[in-house]
């Protein structure tokens, strides 16, 4: 099992750091944040069209390694089309896997294609990499909409 997961997991990185979905720049964006790791130089603009609570549209701009490039890649895929709500139980689900016990048991059957990031538990310097997608995101829905996404990670 958890050879399978690696396997998929590099996998994955490797198609969506090779093909990124969602990349670009979206003029009439209404939500924007900018999001920086600076232990690994990984830089991130996130724009998204946020109309009646729905992420209408959603791409993110920048330059960062396979893992931050292909977590964004990911990211902007999951959350296209679905409500604040559901973007931030994704957020809040994601938060908990990457910091989860690597050694711990995960019922991978309710994480769909969240699965992948299991993989990123091994390489703790990775975390926040693959957080920042996330991260970013979670500023720019508490920029629109004035309500609180909670982080303990830094
Ligand atoms: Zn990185």
């Amino acid at each position: 099992m958890i050879s399978e997961l690696d396997e998929l997991y590099k996998q994955v990185i490797l198609d969506h750091n090779k093909n990124p979905r969602n990349f670009g720049v979206l003029n009439n964006a209404n939500s924007h944040a900018k999001g920086h790791n600076p232990l690994c130089g990984d830089q991130l603009d996130l724009y998204l069209i946020i109309e009646d609570g729905i992420i209408k549209d959603v791409k993110f701009n920048g330059s960062g390694c396979a893992i931050s490039k292909a977590s964004a890649s990911i990211m902007t895929s999951l959350i296209k089309g679905k409500t604040i709500d559901e973007a931030k139980k994704l957020f809040d689900e994601f938060h908990n896997l990457v910091t989860s016990d690597p050694e711990a048991e995960i019922d991978t059957s309710e994480l769909g294609k969240l699965e992948v990031f299991c993989g990123v538990r091994e390489f703790p310097a990775r975390i926040k990499c693959a957080s920042l997608p996330w991260h970013t995101l979670a500023q720019a829905i508490n920029e629109n909409s004035q309500t609180e996404l909670v982080s303990t990670e830094n």
